[in-house]
């Protein structure tokens, strides 16, 4: 029987793209994605270079969030980054009842890293979409494991007060991870405080799949000491490697590759420059929306949000454009490396249209 030809499927393109924390990767990194598929950094016994450049990417990130020597690995994204951070916290403390406290304005992998590891999440209010500090000392307890502050939330792009978040956690012996998966390869460039240099913090969450252009799946998990990660430890009998401190098994050689020639090619000049363009294009669009009478939030980091009517969003996408709309139900839109100044103003064109 003759075989159906079936054309060869193509993943959109980016061109209406502004709702998602993606973007299209670095040339180099695509090369580099595609050199490396047939490994697995999750054998590093066997698959040497690989895991030799997972030792690099983790070097780069530390160096990015401000820490010499860092411990770490190339997760999934970050899901498992926040997953292991909270794993981490867990098993290092000593209660039969763990709680873990956040924002209400965390990512939705913490629900998913409590309900996995048995832990309950406390989530307090925001005040100016940051975490509410009061809020938090009044949370936490003796069976606090961690305190979690967010370095760009997925929302709105706002950081909590990390250094002040840090000092609450060593007041009642928990760790603080930061989740700066979206934010951390934009945040070197604006002031805020954020990494190992700034607070006392323990673990931190940095996605080189995001802003970072390397290809996906490219997340990555630090520690600030690798006793930290030996929390995490699992006996592997027959690798070549004694011990596992990751989720996954077999793990994306791709991702790794990728995310150290995109750091290679862009760290610092070429992550600065996105970062200008960035905040210019999302500060223009904030100014523009802000002129037609919509009432905006932010931007703190590269991402507006708005309180366009639902038939306006839906019209937008009507018309192609990709938009994701807050949990307040805000339309939101992220200004990644691939959004352009002339994308947002035929997006705004739209809008007048309507
Ligand atoms: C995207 C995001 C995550 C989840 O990362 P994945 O790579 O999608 O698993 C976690 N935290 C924040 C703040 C994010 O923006």
């Amino acid at each position: 029987m003759q075989q159906a030809q079936r054309a060869e499927p193509t993943p959109q393109d980016f061109d209406r793209v502004l709702s998602s924390m993606c973007t299209e990767p670095h040339p180099a990194a695509r090369r580099a994605a595609e050199r490396f598929l047939a490994t697995n950094p999750g054998d590093p016994g066997t698959y040497e270079t690989i895991a030799e450049l997972e030792r690099e990417a983790v070097g780069q990130l530390g160096e990015i969030a401000g820490l010499n020597d860092a411990a770490g690995y190339v997760t999934s994204g970050g899901t498992e980054a926040n997953m292991q951070a909270i794993r981490i916290a867990r098993n290092r403390a000593r209660t039969d009842d763990p709680n873990i406290v956040a924002s209400e304005s965390a990512h939705f992998s913490f629900r998913k890293a409590a309900e996995v590891l048995g832990v309950e999440l406390r989530t307090v209010p925001t005040t100016d979409y940051r975490a509410d500090i009061d809020a938090v000392t009044e949370c936490i307890d003796d069976d606090t494991v961690c305190i979690v502050g967010v370095a760009g939330t997925t929302e709105y792009g706002y950081v909590d007060p990390i250094p002040a978040l840090a000092d609450l956690a060593a007041d009642v012996d928990a760790l603080c991870h930061v989740d700066a998966a979206w934010g951390g390869f934009y945040l070197p460039f604006s002031d805020h405080e954020w990494n190992f240099e700034h607070a006392d913090i323990d673990t931190l969450t940095i996605d080189p799949h995001k802003v970072g252009q390397a290809a996906v799946p490219a997340g990555g998990l630090l520690a600030r000491s690798p006793t930290l990660l030996d929390e995490l430890a699992i006996d592997t009998p027959y690798l070549e490697s004694t011990a596992q401190v990751t989720l996954t098994g077999t793990r994306s050689g791709a991702g790794v590759a990728s995310a150290v020639a995109a750091m290679d090619a862009l760290w610092p000049a070429g992550y600065r420059e996105t970062y200008d363009r960035a905040m210019d294009n999302a500060e223009w669009l904030a100014d523009a929306l802000e002129s037609r009478g919509h009432e905006v939030v932010g931007p703190e980091l590269p991402l507006v949000a708005a309180d366009l009517s639902i038939p306006m969003t839906d019209e937008l996408r009507d018309r192609g454009w990709r938009v994701s709309k807050t949990g307040a139900g805000e339309m939101r839109v992220v200004c990644m490396p691939h959004v352009t100044r002339s994308m947002l103003r035929s997006f705004v064109a739209d809008l007048d249209w309507y």
